[in-house]
């Protein structure tokens, strides 16, 4: 017999109840540039660090205008403990240079434009379109993909941001794409961790395709 279809309403509740306000975890004060910024610094590193790094990252350079100019040695010194600072430094000074030159000084609200900008993929612009901008988005980070893959929404093997994306865009409904992917993070951290899932005192464990087989 197939495989029933998780049902995404009823999983969607169980976890807007346990986690009713879900936010991004980056302390971007409502500003779309930082969060741009601090998404890309968050690449391999905690969004705890990230956020740690930010205070003196955005006292010296408080906007897209400044980082624009930044010294390239100064800005790869105070994001160095966030990892990969070179390329995070270069990709953040020159982001913020197209931002003011092509953009007015505005991170623009559309996909492709925000993927025009250097160290922004999917991820990132999704995640600004949803939070920033309240369009929908799939964020398809690590927690994302693992997570619905065991539920059962696709083959848990696929690991394809993109495709993870596209399949979860059909099946969550637009308006709460953007919180949905803050719960899949926050549930993530406490019951399916990557590694030791704890399955036996899991709210999703009636819906889930791996705690059936
Ligand atoms: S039952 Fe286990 S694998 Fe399934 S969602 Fe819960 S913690 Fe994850």
């Amino acid at each position: 017999m197939a495989n029933k279809i998780p049902d995404i309403a009823k999983i969607s509740s169980v976890l807007s109840s346990i986690y009713p306000e879900a936010v991004c975890s980056l302390d971007y004060h409502g500003d779309p540039w930082k969060l741009l910024v601090q998404a890309r610094l968050s690449a391999q590193c905690t969004d705890e660090r990230v956020n740690i790094v930010s205070v003196p990252l955005f006292e010296r350079y408080p906007d897209a205008e400044s980082m624009a100019d930044a010294d390239l040695e100064e800005l790869e010194s105070i994001i160095r403990p966030c990892g990969l600072f070179r390329t995070k430094a270069a990709s953040c000074r020159e982001m913020s240079r197209i931002i003011c030159t092509t953009y007015g000084g505005k991170v623009p609200d559309d996909m492709e434009s925000l993927l025009s900008l250097p160290g922004v993929g999917r991820k990132i612009a999704n995640l600004v379109l949803g939070d920033v901008f309240g369009k929908p988005g799939i964020v398809a980070d690590t927690h994302c993909i693992r997570i619905n893959g065991r539920l059962g929404f696709y083959p848990e093997d696929l690991k394809d941001p993109f495709k993870v994306e596209k399949t979860l865009d059909k099946i969550v409904p637009k308006k709460e794409q953007a919180l949905y992917c803050h719960r899949m993070v926050l549930f993530g951290r406490e019951y399916c961790m990557a590694r030791n899932p704890r399955c036996s005192e899991c709210p999703l464990s009636q819906e889930c395709l791996r705690n059936k087989k």
